[in-house]
């Protein structure tokens, strides 16, 4: 035994047993492999728009002004900048490395080896991942018929649940829960329990009619919560990291800013967010544009047979009547990249993320050609 081996082997067992994050392929990547020159990257929900034309110019100003200095741990401006927007002080805000850094650092802040932590299955894969890094043990609850199981989550809870972590709208299904599901579920959480709402996909949603309002849920509650949002998404900053977490109570952001790293968030990430907070215009019109492609996508995927779950977010989730993962293995070669779903009981359900207009249309062509349902020459029913 190598001193290495013996060093793994001493680690704690949570460690060893973490699954690898499914991350999906770069342009890059595929291009070289499949020697294909057109890609369409539809598998990590990014915004085909890009970012606000005044993120450029920030980061363009910043990058003038100098990189050699720290950046601002507590990132005073765009905190004050978000608190100015939002229905909460600054000092409820926590600011992340994306939200999936804060969703480490509430994973270090609020659990201990052996806690119980309830989620949904399909799940975003750090909800399941980071609790574990830290020994929590994870309930994973099924979705029913690709909507939320409400009943079945609160039955999950129980008085020892230390945290419930939700995605809503949920990736990868795309739906939301709504006003009167929302306030059944809370009304089923025990005080001790923290809910995590995570709402990348709030941009989209909130244009959606009838998308609930879950902060002000959420603090009717009176429970501890932590929403987290990102500039991922409709902000069209995935390449820089950078989200935020609102806390019900200043407490639970100071004790956060307390276990992650202070200057976790890079300067030129903190100008390009509050460069973008400052362009609502761009945010509506890339919803408006991805939300109205949605639609486009959904008609078509009906017309091949195939039965998208309903979705407030700029994806779609469905069942491809085959492996996914064998047929996302054929797009990749007409330059398609998708994300084939790997969690027990969904290995047939692929998201597709809403690209361009051109994106969208090759994927569909590409589907066409490729997909279970022409190949079988099935004779298709559209309910
Ligand atoms: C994309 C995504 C995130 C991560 O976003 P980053 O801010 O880029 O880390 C978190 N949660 C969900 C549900 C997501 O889909």
């Amino acid at each position: 035994m190598t001193p290495t081996d013996a060093l793994i082997d001493a680690l704690r067992p949570e460690v060893r047993a973490l699954p690898a994050y499914n991350a999906g392929l770069s342009a890059g990547h595929v291009r070289e492999q499949f020697g294909v020159t057109r890609i369409a990257k539809l598998a990590s929900n990014e915004n085909p728009y890009g970012a606000s034309a005044r993120v450029a110019d920030a980061l363009a100003q910043a990058l003038a002004d100098g990189i050699a200095v720290y950046p601002d741990p507590a990132c005073g401006v765009l905190r004050a900048a978000l608190a100015a927007r939002l229905p909460v002080d600054a000092g409820q805000l926590v600011i992340g490395n994306g939200s999936e850094d804060l969703l480490s650092v509430a994973s270090h802040t609020f659990l201990a080896p052996g806690d119980e932590v309830v989620t949904v299955v399909p799940s975003f894969g750090l909800h399941v991942i980071c609790p574990q890094s830290v020994g929590a043990i994870v309930t994973t609850v099924p979705m029913r018929d690709l909507e939320f199981d409400v009943d079945a989550l609160c039955a999950a809870l129980t008085p020892n649940t230390r945290m419930l972590l939700v995605s809503n709208p949920s990736n990868p299904v795309g739906c939301a829960m709504d006003g009167a599901q929302i306030k059944r579920l809370l009304s089923c959480v025990s005080p001790g329990t923290l809910v995590v709402w995570d709402e990348a996909y709030y941009e989209y949603a909130v244009a959606t009619l009838g998308y609930a309002d879950c902060l002000a849920l959420l603090a009717e509650s009176g429970l501890p919560w932590l929403v987290l949002r990102t500039f991922s998404k409709a902000y069209g900053l995935a390449g820089l990291r950078i989200g935020y977490g609102i806390a019900s109570d200043s407490r639970l952001a100071d004790l956060m800013n307390r276990v992650r790293t202070p200057f976790n968030i890079n300067h030129l990430a903190q100008c390009a967010a509050v460069a973008a907070l400052s362009d609502p215009e761009h945010v509506a019109a890339s919803v408006a544009h991805v939300t109205s492609e949605r639609e486009g996508m959904r008609a078509s995927l009906l017309a091949l047979g195939y039965m998208p779950a309903r979705s407030c977010a700029n994806f779609l989730f469905f069942d491809a009547h085959e492996d996914a993962v064998a047929l996302s293995q054929r797009l990749l070669r007409e330059g398609v990249i998708v994300k084939p779903w790997r969690e027990t009981g969904y290995a047939n359900c692929l998201r597709v993320s809403i690209g361009s207009r051109d994106d969208n249309d090759l994927f569909i062509e590409a589907l066409t050609r490729l997909g279970a349902a022409q190949s079988r020459g099935m004779q298709i029913e559209i309910h």
